[in-house]
């Protein structure tokens, strides 16, 4: 039995290593391992592709998150509106500033903030909203950005699982106030390693962010802000740089991964397949489904989820626990079935594999697979 992974990033590697081992090799022999030419190369390129004016390389897209809030002097007091169901990192770094995130609920099908519903959690401490492009799936940024002007609020797109996705034609990144880009290896466009990056057509902001990332100091050894060590690290840029002019064409078999599966599953019973709002381009960075039926706490989820790993495919949970539930937010005070489609989400989701290089063969296999225990 051949098992099918949740991602596989060998495949990749196997196909444009040389020149990935080329530009890292490059920069092993040139001696310069903390900025320079290459990193300001990546962000040039990255500006351009995303279509902001400005582009900073980061430690990660956690720091990223971060420096955008910091940027805009968002802090203790402070509310940012952002969504229950992500990455811990995108209410981690609203906390790490010293405000305090307001989660709103999100749509079933989409897995995204639901918008008609951000207004009303706005009040006089509302600095920024913070939607999030989950597993590749763009949020309605024409309605949002209407809100947040209606109400003078920034907006912080957290970008990480999106990279190449387009609301309207516009890539996310370059609508909202700030982008903030993650190149974890898994995201769609990885490194071999940390890294992130800050997207904003706003100069003041990116002088600000420019500071911050080097420990608050614009010229070595003067410091005007208390900033952290936040650099791209000059040999992820290189790969990056690599790895950038493949992003479009990888990002493409992804949706075709994503159609076939979409077509291939859309008859088996008891399942939900996921989409993306209209006028999103979704880059699927994940392939997400939902076991249908009553809330279960995860019962039905998990069972299936087991009995596909009987047949050798790993499938992977994204994300169990919503952030409001987190124990290091009930002080927040949030009650059970507050945000109830995001409890009841986080109880059926199931994200099968997905990655560019996935084969129609082992797709059919999971179709199989699913029917299968599905008809159990
Ligand atoms: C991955 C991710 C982050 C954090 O990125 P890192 O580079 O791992 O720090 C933030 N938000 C979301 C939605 C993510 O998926």
């Amino acid at each position: 039995m051949s098992l099918i992974p949740p991602f596989d990033l060998t495949r990749q590697y196997a196909q444009i290593g040389d020149a990935i081992d080329a530009a890292v090799l490059d920069v092993l022999a040139s001696g310069k391992y903390i900025n320079g030419p290459i990193v300001q190369a990546f962000e040039a390129e990255f500006a351009q592709y995303i279509g902001s004016d400005h582009c900073l390389g980061c430690n990660s897209g956690t720091d990223a998150l971060y420096l955008a809030l910091r940027a805009l002097e968002i802090g203790a007091g402070d509310e940012v509106i952002t969504t229950p169901f992500s990455f811990f990192a995108t209410a981690e770094t609203i906390s790490a500033v010293g405000a305090t995130p307001v989660f709103v609920d999100i749509h079933a099908d989409t897995f995204n903030l639901n918008v008609a519903q951000v207004e009303a959690a706005i009040t006089p401490k509302t600095k920024a909203i913070m939607p999030v492009h989950l597993f590749g799936h763009p949020v309605e940024m024409t309605a949002l950005m209407a809100i947040a002007q209606a109400h003078n609020l920034f907006v912080i797109e957290d970008c990480a699982q999106a990279t190449g996705a387009c609301w309207e034609g516009k890539k996310v990144g370059s609508i909202g106030h700030i982008g903030c880009f993650s190149f974890f290896p898994t995201k769609n466009l990885g490194a071999c390693g940390d890294a992130g990056a800050v997207t904003t057509n706003d100069a003041a902001v990116a002088e600000r962010i420019r500071i911050l990332r080097e420990h608050g100091s614009r010229t070595r050894y003067y410091h005007e802000a208390i900033g952290v060590n936040s650099r791209l690290d000059v040999l992820q840029a290189a790969v990056l740089r690599v790895k950038l002019q493949h992003l479009d064409w990888l990002n493409m078999q992804r949706r075709t991964v994503a159609q076939r599966y979409l077509d291939g599953l859309a008859p088996i019973p008891g399942i939900v397949l996921p989409h993306s709002a209209k006028g999103g381009m979704s880059v699927w960075n994940q392939f997400t489904i939902r076991v249908s039926g009553e809330p279960d706490g995860g019962e039905r989820r998990d069972r299936l989820r087991q009995q596909l790993q009987e047949q050798g495919i790993l499938s992977m949970i994204y994300y169990p626990v919503p952030l409001h539930q987190q124990s290091v937010y009930a002080g927040l005070g949030y009650g059970s079935n507050q945000l109830p489609v995001t409890e009841q989400v986080a109880q059926a989701v199931l994200s099968l594999p997905m990655f560019p290089e996935l084969e129609a063969e082992q797709q059919q296999q999971i179709a199989y697979a699913l029917k299968e225990s599905l008809l159990d």
